[in-house]
């Protein structure tokens, strides 16, 4: 259990800003995807000979498509507010850490190519030529930001350093320099169906033998049904709930809760995988080939509802982007996002988040708790950052807020905030988010959980706080692996509905 090698920085009293340290992480470079995988994801798999010219090329692109960029390009001000607002800043000290710093990679490449001042007085403009040098640090710097968003809260001018690092990952695909861990997922998504390259004949016998352990649990056949034609709910949840722990108890928790309120429900060997990494690399074609595998799911399935389980960056990309690309929830116009509208029941939120649907059910009556079930915990919610700060639930100014914490407060009877300015809004990554799960960053990503490290041993030194409770699988598959490295027990960590599993009362429907 005991985290090995790698050390963990020394806690200490939140909040307090590093002294710098030049360089820290300059050698920190992410494994670099094979040719083979990046040319299976359709972009070059070398670096080509013209790879300055792509780059510029497809800089300028993306600035003409995402006004946003361009203002983000031309507004910051260097006013240093974001600059000690980021995870990977306060954990390795590391000055190119900073928010304004990693935007100033590519700002200084924007000067010189796409401003007047920067073609005529580079240095004075801090403009600088797009080198292989320039390059490869652009590589380490933007695989070691987790598009958490933070920063931006706290930028006078919204500037968003996660779409920068979306723009630069995209520039570095478009010259053949992709990420490993990254590719490599998104590669498996369109080969077997999901991330963890689990094929359907597998997932069917996982979902089999859990019907048999909650059977064997709780004496109710509880159902786990597997691409059931004309059931009302298609749940769409991470791969990772189908057999890692703790997921799978989020998993169990969720049959549970349509079984107590007697709703038909799926999951889909079609869309076994809620996760959509097209997000981290920046690239709307992937994003939109992965999201489609709902929708085709959905119509082959003829579901009224489509839900989505607990998962931080899925959410976002189903509650901002699913719409638009996919015609779930309205914007696409294509022949079968009109058909998958007329088949939706429009009386419930499309798509919806499971914790929406939990507590609609808790407010109508209709799933209850026996809260004691769960007193052995005392329990802390910590906010993913792509639910907290790119989506919304419930239709509610805060409700991503909100809801979370009052199922948690539904199914148990203790409950602890950690510290102010490090929840809601100002939640902290866990530091593996962003497409840097992987273990060639474990050393980023140790330092990077420092935050919130540090806040929860405030509340578990003060409050006895023994479970942090998280509705991202990113965060739980990172705290997983970093807690012993802090001390704390690997077990801590679990999602909302495990507590919901837990404690909810099976009736007979
Ligand atoms: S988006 Fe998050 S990880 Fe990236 S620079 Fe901002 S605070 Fe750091
Ligand atoms: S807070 Fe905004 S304007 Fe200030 S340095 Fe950071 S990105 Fe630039």
């Amino acid at each position: 259990m005991a985290g090995p090698e790698i050390k963990a920085p020394a806690l200490r009293e939140y909040p307090v800003i590093p002294t710098l340290h030049p360089g820290a992480m300059a050698e920190t470079k992410s494994f670099l995807a094979n040719e083979k995988v990046q040319e299976e994801i359709g972009f070059p798999g070398t670096l080509p000979d013209d790879w300055h010219d792509r780059a510029i090329g497809k800089m300028g692109e993306l600035l003409g498509k995402y006004r946003s960029l361009r203002v983000f390009m031309d507004a910051c001000v260097h006013c240093g507010a974001c600059s000690d607002k980021c995870h990977y800043f306060i954990g390795t000290s590391d000055p190119k850490n900073m928010p304004v710093a990693r935007q100033d990679l590519m700002r200084s490449v924007y000067r010189r190519h796409f401003t007047l001042a920067g073609k005529l007085v580079p240095r004075l403009v801090g403009a600088r030529e797009l080198t292989r040098e320039v390059l490869d640090e652009w590589y380490n710097y933007y695989y070691q930001c987790s598009e958490c968003r933070r920063c931006s809260v706290f930028c006078p001018y919204g500037i968003d350093t996660a779409e920068v690092t979306m723009a630069a990952r995209e520039i570095l695909d478009t010259v053949g320099i992709g990420q490993k861990y990254t590719s490599e997922i998104i590669g498996k998504v369109h080969k077997i169906g999901n991330n963890l390259g689990l094929p359907g004949p597998a997932l069917e016998n996982t979902l089999e033998g859990l019907e048999e352990d909650v059977k064997e649990d709780t004496g109710v056949a509880v159902r786990y049904p597997l691409d059931v034609k004309g059931a009302e709910v298609l749940l769409v949840t991470p791969s990772a709930d189908f057999f890692a722990e703790p997921h799978i108890e989020s998993l169990i928790g969720y049959g549970k809760v349509f079984h107590a309120a007697g709703i038909s429900w799926t999951l889909s060997s079609k869309a076994s995988e809620a996760g959509n990494f097209g997000m981290f690399i920046g690239n709307y074609e992937q994003l939109r080939k992965i999201a489609m595998r709902v929708r085709e799911a959905a119509l082959d399935l003829g579901v009224k509802r489509i839900v989505v389980g607990e998962c931080g960056h899925a959410w976002r990309v189903a509650y901002s982007f699913w719409n638009t690309l996919t015609g779930i929830g309205d914007g696409a116009h294509d022949p079968f996002a009109i058909q998958l509208q007329s088949q939706l029941d429009h009386r419930y939120r499309q798509p919806m988040h499971i914790c929406e649907l939990t507590w609609d059910l808790i407010q109508q009556g209709a799933i209850s708790f026996d809260k004691e079930a769960n007193d052995h915990r005392i329990i802390t919610f910590h906010d993913s950052c792509n639910v907290a700060r790119a989506s919304r639930m419930g239709d509610m100014p805060g409700g991503q807020f909100v809801i979370p914490r009052a199922i948690i407060k539904a199914a148990a009877n203790h409950y602890v905030e950690m510290a102010p300015g490090t929840t809601h809004e100002q939640t902290f990554c866990c530091g593996g988010g962003g497409g840097l799960l992987t273990d060639d960053l474990l050393d980023l990503r140790i330092k990077g959980a420092l935050p919130r490290m540090e806040t929860l041993t405030q509340v578990a030194s003060g409050q006895g706080v023994n479970f942090m409770a998280t509705i991202c699988a990113i965060c739980k598959a990172q705290f997983t692996k970093i807690l012993p490295y802090y001390g704390f027990k690997m077990g801590m960590v679990g999602g909302v509905h495990q507590l919901v599993s837990t404690a909810i009362k099976l009736g007979d429907k």
